[in-house]
């Protein structure tokens, strides 16, 4: 992305503590550059001690607007000119917006899961609801869905006081008893259809395979659920709710309209869905933090996978094993007994399964798979797609001796290898977001290039 600063670029950014891992940038620096709006979005690690002094100071420098994060969300509150409705009912701000006395908080949170529910279609109003979990996202839930009119809402927490004392603010705050607090367990006391809101850290990557009520006859009294968290992509609420045929949705659009709303905010202008969607698509990528190695066999994608994996510090998945794993046999097998297409086809199942689980992983795919248009549309949107490009007579020297790979089981080798690469490469490469040569050259270099 290219960032043109001048004098009159104003200034955004992001204060909490930690702030390393942050996705906001992502978001207001794509909206800028789509929108053409002259803005800078930076993280800022701000410390509990010096918040109140960071926000004078970001007034005084004439920041435009600045979000704030955990653990700043309720103590920045003391140093704001003026707070909005639903941030004084939550006790918790992310956006602050300058006005001319000093900033306005707001809490975006709240109106960003409110938009990710609209866009989903889901109605709260005369709906009853339960929020599982009492934290801090969940007054912010619960805060939408009294705002929003659901007509019985249930905060089932581990700990119970905490959910109480939600159920009682809320209920006090907008004058009707419709928040009811209740242990986790007490779940079976409850009849009826619910749309269920997952705001507890259960389930929160690498915690991928719990979920925070297991029982499946729980799943059985929901039809819709929505998940806040967004890594794993599908986490294991969202896999019991779609086991039971109920329809599932993660955080992510949460976060990406939280974004886009405080954007609106520092703007005062109005981002229309074609660009949310056009953001949505960078996030999703950033989000799920995966890297796709593509290329003709030989080319080392296994290898150069496995240590790009373990110096980048992710997991490393390889879609040919995956396969191999769930069909229980190998490929040359597969090949000989069912054909290539129907081996394609196990490819495309493969993928669309990793694409629903996997996050903060090096993916290697097999030499043939970019070649279905359906297959390079998934890999797209499953991270950074990364061809390793290599010469014929470089994977001819790698696989003279291998007599595994079913496509090279030929009288000339060399020729078909020429033949095979001469065809899919055109193929690699327009599928790619970026090319990386890697005849004869080291695995070490090679990493270099692809992480720089
Ligand atoms: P908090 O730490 O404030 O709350 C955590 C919640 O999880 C509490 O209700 C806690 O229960 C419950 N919990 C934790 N461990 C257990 C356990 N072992 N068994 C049962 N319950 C447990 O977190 P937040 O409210 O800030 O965030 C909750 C989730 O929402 C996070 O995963 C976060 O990533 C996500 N989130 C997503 C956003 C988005 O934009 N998509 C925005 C904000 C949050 P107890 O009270 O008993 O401790």
């Amino acid at each position: 992305m290219g960032i043109d600063i001048d004098g009159k670029t104003r200034l955004l950014g992001l204060m909490g503590d930690p702030v390393e891992h942050t996705l906001s940038p992502v978001i207001h620096n794509t909206l800028s550059e789509i929108l053409g709006l002259n803005n800078v979005y930076v993280p800022f690690h701000v410390k509990k001690e010096g918040l109140a002094k960071a926000v004078e100071g970001a007034f005084q420098l004439n920041i435009l607007g600045l979000n704030v994060t955990v653990p700043h969300k309720n103590d920045v509150i003391a140093s704001l000119s003026s707070v909005s409705d639903e941030g004084l009912a939550i006790g918790a701000v992310n956006t602050l917006v300058r006005t001319e006395n000093g900033y306005r908080g707001y809490n975006t949170d709240m109106l960003g899961l409110t938009r990710e529910i609209k866009s989903y279609g889901i109605e709260l109003e005369g709906r009853k609801v339960i929020i599982l979990g009492a934290g801090g996202a969940s007054r912010a839930v619960a805060y939408m869905c009294m705002a929003e009119k659901a007509s019985e809402i249930y905060i089932l927490n581990r700990t119970l006081e905490k959910a109480t004392e939600i159920a009682e603010h809320m209920n006090s705050f907008f004058g009707r008893q419709t928040i009811r607090a209740m242990k986790l367990s007490d779940w079976r006391e409850l009849e009826g259809k619910y749309i269920v809101i997952q705001s507890t850290s259960i389930g929160l990557k690498p915690d991928n395979d719990r979920a925070v009520i297991e029982d499946e006859d729980f799943y059985r009294m929901i039809d819709t659920g929505v998940d806040l968290i967004y890594s794993p992509f599908e986490t294991k609420f969202m896999k019991l709710c779609r086991r039971n045929g109920v329809n599932a949705y993660n955080g992510l659009k949460m976060l990406l309209y939280q974004g886009i709303i405080a954007y609106e905010l520092w703007n005062d202008i109005s981002v229309s869905e074609e660009v949310a969607d056009q953001v949505y698509e960078v996030l999703e990528k950033n989000a799920r933090n995966n890297t796709v190695l593509t290329g003709f066999m030989g080319c080392g994608k296994s290898t150069v996978g496995k240590s790009l994996a373990k110096a980048t510090g992710r997991d490393f998945l390889d879609v040919d094993k995956y396969i191999v794993d769930k069909a229980g046999c190998s490929i040359s097998r597969i090949f000989a007994e069912h054909g290539e297409e129907y081996f394609r086809a196990l490819e495309t199942e493969a993928l669309n399964e990793i694409y629903n689980t996997v996050t903060g992983t090096v993916i290697s795919t097999g030499g043939g798979l970019p070649m279905r248009k359906v297959n390079r549309d998934i890999l797209n949107r499953l991270g950074e797609v990364v061809y390793l490009d290599v010469s014929p007579d470089c994977v001819y020297e790698r696989l003279k001796d291998d007599t595994t790979r079913p496509l090279l089981q030929s009288e000339n080798p060399m020729e078909r290898i020429e033949e095979l690469l001469g065809f899919r490469r055109p193929v690699y490469l327009d599928g790619a977001d970026r090319t990386v040569n890697v005849s004869y050259r080291t695995v070490e270099d090679i990493i270099k290039d692809i992480i720089d």
